[in-house]
C-alpha cells in the first residue's frame, strides 16, 4: 500500500497535474505556415480553389508517395466515397471492411446503397483478419477496405494476394498512417487506391481535406466524373494546399520522430503498467503515429475500468482516449452481412486505448512524464477505482 503523499497522488485524486497545462496543442505553430498564410494573404489565392497551390501539393504528394495519380478532395470521408464510385461500386454489391474500423467508412458504404461485410482484426494491433476477409468473399464483393489504426498495420501484401486471387479491388486507408510504409513503399499505394485524411487531427492537417493515391488513370476518371458538377463538389482549396506544402516537407522528420518517442514510451525499462504495446506482425513496416495504440490490461491496475483510467490519464493533462468503438456493438445487425463472431474486434472494442500524437514531437524528458503519469495512476489504481464507485452512488 503507498503511504498516501499528495505530491505523488495522481491529479484525479488531488495531487499535482503532471502537465498542468494539458496535452500540447495540434497543430502547433509553425513559422513555414505562417509565412504561408501571409503569403496566400496578399496574393489572393485564399479565395480561389484548384490553381498553383493545388497543383504544386498535388504532384508533391504523388513523388512523395511514389504513384501514378492523386486526386485531392474534401475530406477523408470524401475520399473514401470517390474511391469506391472510382472502382465502380454500385448499389446492392458489398463491400468488406473490418468490424474495428472508422465509423465513416461503413457509413460510406451505406451511402452509396452497397452491403457492408464485416470481418474481424488481429486484436494485437486492430489489422483486418486476412483469413476471415478471405472467407467472407463472394462474388458480389466489389471492394474490400482495410485500414492502417493506432500505429498498428495490415498486412497489405497478404491482403492483395487475396484480392487479386479474387479479382476484388482494395481501398488501403492511410488516413492514420500518412508516411508510413512497408518495406519501402508507402502506405496507401500498396491497395489498388489509397485514401488519406488532412483533416484537424492529422498527421498533415488543413483543417479539413483528403485525397486518393493510385496507379491507372482509370478510376481517376470515373472519380472526377462523378465529382465534376459543373464545379468540382469535393474540392481541397488553394488555402488547404497552400499550407499542406510546408508540413508535407517535414513529415518524414517529424514522422521519425514520433516513432522514437513511441520507442521511449513502450520499451522503457519497466514496461508500462496495464498498457501493452502493439504487435507489429508485419515485416518491414514503419507505422505512423497519429494514435498511440495501447492494449489496456484492467486486471494489472486492481480492475480500474478503462474509461476510468482514461480520464485519470486527462486528468494529468495526457491526450488518452478509449478506441473506437466496433461497428457491430453499436449498429443493428440488419445493416451489414455477418461472417460469423468477431472476437478480436470484440477485444479490441474494450480494450483498446490512444494518446494522441502531438505529445510525440515534444522532448524526450516529456515521455518521461508521461511515463510517470501511467505509473502514478496504476500505483493508485485502486483508490482511484474506489472514488468512481463511491461517485456513482451518489
Ligand atoms: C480520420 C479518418 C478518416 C477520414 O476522416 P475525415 O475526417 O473525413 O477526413 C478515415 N479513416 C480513418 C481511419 C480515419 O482515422
Amino acid at each position: 500500500m503507498p503511504v498516501p503523499d499528495d505530491n505523488d497522488m495522481p491529479a484525479i485524486l488531488g495531487g499535482p497535474p503532471v502537465f498542468p497545462d494539458g496535452p500540447p496543442a495540434w497543430p502547433a505553430v509553425d513559422p513555414r505556415v505562417c509565412a504561408v498564410l501571409r503569403e496566400v494573404a496578399t496574393d489572393g489565392s485564399w479565395g480561389r480553389y484548384h490553381g498553383g497551390n493545388c497543383e504544386r501539393f498535388a504532384a508533391a504528394f504523388r513523388e512523395y508517395l511514389g504513384c501514378e495519380h492523386v486526386e485531392l478532395c474534401a475530406s477523408g470521408t470524401a475520399a473514401i466515397e470517390l474511391a469506391l464510385r472510382g472502382l465502380k461500386v454500385t448499389a446492392g454489391r458489398e463491400v468488406i471492411l473490418a468490424a474495428y474500423d472508422y465509423r465513416a467508412a461503413f457509413r460510406t458504404v451505406q451511402a452509396i446503397g452497397a452491403r457492408p461485410v464485416l470481418v474481424d482484426v488481429d486484436p494485437r494491433n486492430c489489422a483486418i483478419d486476412v483469413a476471415a476477409l478471405e472467407a467472407a468473399m463472394t462474388d458480389d464483393a466489389a471492394a474490400i477496405i482495410v485500414s492502417h489504426l493506432h500505429g498498428g498495420m495490415a498486412d497489405m501484401s497478404r491482403v492483395m494476394e487475396v484480392a487479386e486471387r479474387r479479382g476484388v479491388p482494395v481501398i488501403e486507408d492511410a488516413c492514420q498512417a500518412t508516411g508510413a510504409a512497408i518495406a519501402g513503399r508507402r502506405a496507401g499505394t500498396l491497395g489498388t487506391l489509397g485514401v488519406f485524411s488532412f483533416g484537424g487531427s492529422k498527421l498533415l492537417t488543413a483543417g479539413r481535406g483528403g485525397a486518393v493515391a493510385g496507379h491507372s488513370a482509370r478510376e481517376f476518371q470515373r472519380m472526377r466524373l462523378y465529382a465534376f458538377r459543373g464545379n468540382d463538389a469535393y474540392p481541397l482549396s488553394e488555402l488547404q494546399a497552400a499550407v499542406l506544402l510546408p508540413q508535407l516537407a517535414q513529415l518524414d522528420e517529424r514522422n521519425d520522430c514520433r516513432a522514437r518517442r513511441v520507442g521511449l514510451l513502450t520499451e522503457g525499462r519497466h514496461p508500462l503498467p496495464g498498457l501493452n504495446r502493439f504487435e507489429n506482425s508485419v515485416a518491414d513496416a514503419e507505422p505512423a503515429w497519429y494514435k498511440v495504440g495501447l492494449r489496456y490490461d484492467s486486471a494489472a491496475l486492481d480492475g480500474l475500468s478503462r474509461a476510468a483510467f482514461c480520464r485519470a490519464m486527462r486528468a494529468d493533462g495526457v491526450a488518452c482516449d478509449e478506441g473506437f468503438g466496433a461497428v457491430h456493438r453499436t449498429v443493428s445487425r440488419s445493416r451489414y452481412r455477418s461472417t460469423g463472431l468477431f472476437p478480436g474486434a470484440d477485444e479490441a472494442h474494450e480494450t483498446v486505448v490512444q494518446i494522441h500524437h502531438p505529445i510525440l514531437l515534444q522532448d524526450p524528458s516529456t515521455i518521461a512524464e508521461v511515463r510517470r503519469a501511467v505509473c502514478r495512476v496504476a500505483a493508485y489504481a485502486a483508490e482511484i477505482r474506489a472514488r468512481e464507485k463511491g461517485s456513482a452512488t451518489e
